[in-house]
């Protein structure tokens, strides 16, 4: 019992000095020189290990008299996690911009912004691109003019798609063609938005 108590509190403690958001919602960490409790990835400077307590959610922190930070706002956990997952869907469906994606979750569209940011560790507009440019290179894959494709991805414009195309490591046309002459390695690595496609093409690395 002593010795699971110990355990658990060791892995806490190692997951605020890494300020894992995978125990955001967990766990709350409470400061007692402060008097603030806080979630475990809250990017406030670390306190000192002797003067941290673990508690199990935000009421049972503020029934020990704590109050929570202003700066990572530990109760917002599982109204943040709904919103970013809200507006996930949406992006995965088509372009929005960040005011819609605001309206959709109820949140100013700064506020939005930061929590997002938070949870995908990037921009609501970076995942939109990211998105738009997996579609499109997805349709390209496949048949269709170019100019097509690029509108039936989501770009207002060939030029907003043209601008996006260096990740692609080759103009549209030459994907379209199969990369004929381009020799492109690929891999999936792991990041923020899941698994993501990386293609090195002779030019050097680029992220799709
Ligand atoms: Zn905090």
């Amino acid at each position: 019992m002593m010795m699971a108590q110990m355990n658990s509190d060791e892995r806490y403690w190692q997951a605020v000095k890494k300020r894992d958001r995978r125990f955001d919602g967990r766990f709350v960490t409470g400061v007692l020189t402060t008097g603030i409790y806080c979630r475990p990835s809250c990017a406030a400077r670390h306190p000192k290990r002797e003067n941290v307590r673990f508690f199990e959610n935000g009421s049972a922190a503020r029934e020990a008299g704590l109050r929570p930070c202003k700066r990572c706002l530990p109760d917002h956990v599982a109204p943040d996690e709904a919103a970013v997952a809200a507006a996930v869907k949406r992006l995965d469906a088509g372009a929005a911009t960040l005011d819609e994606l605001a309206q959709l979750t109820g949140y100013s569209a700064s506020h939005f912004q930061r929590v997002f940011k938070r949870a995908m560790g990037v921009s609501p507009a970076a995942y939109a691109r990211a998105r738009r440019s997996a579609r499109a290179t997805k349709a390209l894959e496949q048949e269709g003019k170019v100019t097509d494709v690029i509108y039936d991805a989501g770009y207002d414009t060939p030029s907003r798609f043209y601008a996006d195309a260096p990740r692609l490591g080759m103009t549209p046309s030459a994907w379209k063609q199969g990369g004929a002459g381009v020799t492109i390695r690929y891999a999936v690595v792991e990041s923020a938005l899941g698994p993501m496609l990386v293609a090195a093409p002779h030019q050097g690395i680029c992220r799709l």
